[in-house]
């Protein structure tokens, strides 16, 4: 059974339902200890005022999301990419947020140059990466399930964000996400290879059959996931941090109250993770 004092809750699980501020004020009345941020939330509630409200609640932000974006099909481009990720690193360290979450990009428009799109993604890390050690901020690249390969995020194993951390050095981590990892025969091998640089660990389940390829996240204990052994295997590492759960669900979730959200999230995460 998970520890509900190490919960978080993404605030895409109720982003139809709450602004920033509802969020905020939901999940500190329901006894959830963390919330994750989007940025498009954030702009709407405004910096100076979210951080006041994450004080005043004593809320720990277990991640902002989220950076990245790195390939695309011109310097200009590429370039205004990497000065919107400097803006995004100076809102998480203003949260104080545990990590940044990285989504590194797919393929640029009219491409299919799957290599060229990785290593854009390696350059424009190890670009931020100066900016973000300075500012005390851990970036977390998540990698992502490779269905989304071509428009998301062109990586796509733990194995491959590890060899970026390994080639990038400090300052770079990992979030382990159930959804996109689940099924890799090398999971457990590689968490223990992550080791202390896991800076993120999101959950949900993965529905069958899953119906959208984005929007169809399944609440934990619904779908296929073993969560609760990918758990312990991510804890086996000495992961104390947050758990974060991480649910977009058009057709069902964001459509029903936000209090029944939150409060089945509650329930799943004592007996499902
Ligand atoms: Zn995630």
């Amino acid at each position: 059974m998970a520890d509900l004092a190490r919960m978080s809750i993404n605030q895409a699980t109720t982003r139809e339902q709450h602004s920033l501020a509802q969020a905020i004020t939901a999940y500190t009345q329901a006894g959830v200890p963390g919330i994750s941020i989007w940025r498009d939330k954030l702009a709407a509630c405004g910096l100076d005022e979210a951080v006041r409200m994450v004080n005043d609640h004593g809320l720990r932000i277990s991640g902002l999301c989220r950076a990245g974006q790195f390939p695309a099909a011109d310097a200009a481009t590429r370039q205004a990419n990497l000065d919107e990720n400097r803006a995004a690193i100076d809102e998480a360290a203003a949260l104080g947020a545990e990590c940044l979450i990285v989504v590194a990009g797919g393929l640029p428009d009219g491409s299919k140059d799957l290599p060229g799109a990785r290593q854009m993604i390696r350059d424009g890390l190890g670009s931020l990466l100066p900016h973000a050690r300075a500012a005390g901020v851990a970036m977390a690249i998540e990698p992502l399930h490779p269905m989304y390969a071509g428009d998301r995020c062109a990586i796509n194993t733990l194995s491959q964000a590890l060899d970026l951390c390994d080639d990038l050095g400090d300052g770079v981590g990992v979030a382990v996400d159930v959804y996109h990892l689940w099924w890799d025969p090398h999971l457990q091998a590689q968490i223990k290879r992550a080791g202390e640089r896991i800076l993120a660990f999101h959950v949900c389940d993965w529905l069958l059959p899953t119906t959208d390829l984005l929007l169809d996240r399944g609440m934990m204990g619904d779908g296929v996931i073993d969560i609760p052994q990918i758990r312990d295997w991510v804890e086996r590492t000495g992961y104390g941090g947050l758990i974060e759960v991480e649910i977009f669900s058009a057709e069902n979730w964001w459509k029903r109250p936000g209090d029944e959200v939150i409060r089945t999230c509650l329930e799943r995460f004592k007996s499902n993770v």
